[in-house]
């Protein structure tokens, strides 16, 4: 058996974090290969390292750039040389940072810059296990277009791992054919831990974090909601796409493809369970709902016109007027002489007049209406497919909480529910919902 454990960076902020990790990592011989992200916050006004190296990279560039990047220079040296002092491990990063410093003068890229976190946190991470270092430029590759190259980096990545029983690789970057470095985006490491884990076919993902799994719903909302015991990865798409911000979402691709399970670990309490996400599962949730979340931000264009259900090709070309001005759309509810589409209002409000007339020209319409701040919430969960009246306990609780509904979107998966209310009820939404699912448990 064998995992593949990821951490975050508030999991490796500190020597004290490190060591934390360093005994999560000994306690179990299966946990062979690690992938680190770049120290994070140690507190909440704190700057990670990734972007102490963004700005950086950017004081060394143009007038005095050599004073200025130094200066930053000395702030990311100090964060690393605590952790260094603090775990009393034997590593000099002297060399590394005097070549990192010739390479930021001579501007070699943003992504360049921002690795060089995971790379520094990898070397430190492979001194005190005693591991192997792998630097992930030699085994994540990208296309030349800078899209993710999965096929060339599983055969590299998994020849590799054949040569190291224990192995340190860093997350969020890799290199372009060139060998110019590529980041993924922001918290791309956890794609990293996922792409390990296919290479080496591991029985486990282990996403180690700071919360102890997937909650039931934003804990800036809800006061301590409850950690989600199994999820899909279905569900858990749906959920991030609606605001939740656990795993980065392109991390469950590459574990899926060998159906290996994630299971999010909270580094500061590694005795609970954590959440595990799943390809499928028999095993009931807790409740009837999995998750709940939601976004703010969005508008409706309602378009009525007299006999429209008659009129063949007429949703085509009120999409077609959206297509054109480069919008896509979230949710499209329709009626038999009504359709609403909903879009994002920040994507949507200097497009508007041009979106407007071109409904009118290509769909001649009776009438358009548009309204702004509304919220969308999503419900999500595989156990509503065999529960009767969940959509019913869902607006009950809503109209109790004195919230109105402004459109409601079922997909045949029955994995969720969508609702729209105004901005202004969004919590009170998620509150009644997470009390009536959660709290009171019917
Ligand atoms: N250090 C990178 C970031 O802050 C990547 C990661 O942590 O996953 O986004």
């Amino acid at each position: 058996m064998s995992k593949v454990v990821k951490f975050g960076g508030s999991s490796l902020a500190s020597a004290e974090q490190f060591k934390k990790v360093g005994d999560i990592i000994k306690a179990d011989r299966e946990r062979r290969y690690v992938v680190p992200s770049a120290p994070g916050k140690r507190f909440s006004d704190d700057i990670k390292v990734t972007d102490m190296l963004y700005s950086c990279y950017a004081a060394a560039a143009g007038e005095d750039a050599e004073k200025k990047m130094a200066a930053e220079m000395d702030g990311i040296k100090a964060r690393y040389q605590e952790i260094i002092d603090g775990l009393g491990v034997k590593v000099s990063l002297a060399d590394d940072f005097e070549k990192i410093g010739e390479d930021f003068l001579k501007q070699v890229g943003k992504d360049y810059a921002a690795s060089r976190g995971e790379y520094l946190n990898g070397k430190i991470m492979a001194a005190y296990l005693g591991w192997d270092f792998i630097d992930s430029a030699e085994v994540i590759k990208f296309h030349e277009n800078g899209e993710f190259d999965a096929a060339k980096t599983n055969d590299i990545l998994k020849e590799r791992l054949k040569e190291s029983v224990h192995a340190v690789i860093p997350g969020f970057y890799g290199s372009l054919p060139d060998g110019t470095i590529k980041t993924f985006s922001r918290g791309g490491s956890d794609i990293t831990g996922s792409i390990v884990a296919r290479a080496c076919k591991a029985d486990v993902y282990e996403n180690w974090t700071d919360v102890s799994g997937v909650l039931v719903a934003d804990p800036r909302i809800i006061e301590n909601p409850e950690p989600i015991e199994t999820i899909t990865y279905k569900e858990l798409r749906e959920l991030s796409y609606m605001g939740f911000s656990v795993l980065h979402e392109d991390a469950i691709f590459p574990v899926r493809t060998e159906g290996i399970p994630i299971n999010i670990k909270n580094t500061n309490a590694p005795q609970d369970k954590g959440t595990w996400i799943v390809e499928s599962t028999c095993q009931k949730s807790k409740y009837v709902i999995t998750g709940v979340a939601g976004k703010k931000g969005f508008c409706s264009i309602n378009i009525e016109k007299d006999m429209m259900n008659g009129e063949i090709g007429f949703g085509r070309k009120v999409l077609q007027a959206f297509e054109d001005n480069g919008i896509s759309f979230e949710h499209m509810p329709s009626g038999i002489d009504t359709m609403t589409v909903f879009v994002h209002q920040d994507e949507f409000l200097h497009k508007e007049q041009q979106v407007v007339s071109a409904i009118h020209r290509m769909a001649n319409p009776d009438n358009i209406d548009i309204e702004a701040d509304l919220a969308l919430v999503a419900v999500v969960g595989r156990g509503m497919k065999s529960a009767r009246g969940t959509a019913g306990r869902i607006f009950s609780a809503l109209a109790h909480a004195n919230v109105n509904v402004k459109m409601i979107d079922q997909g045949s998966s029955e994995l969720n529910i969508i609702i729209g209310v105004a901005n202004d009820d969004f919590d009170t939404a998620i509150k009644a919902i997470y009390d009536i699912f959660v709290l009171s448990r019917i």
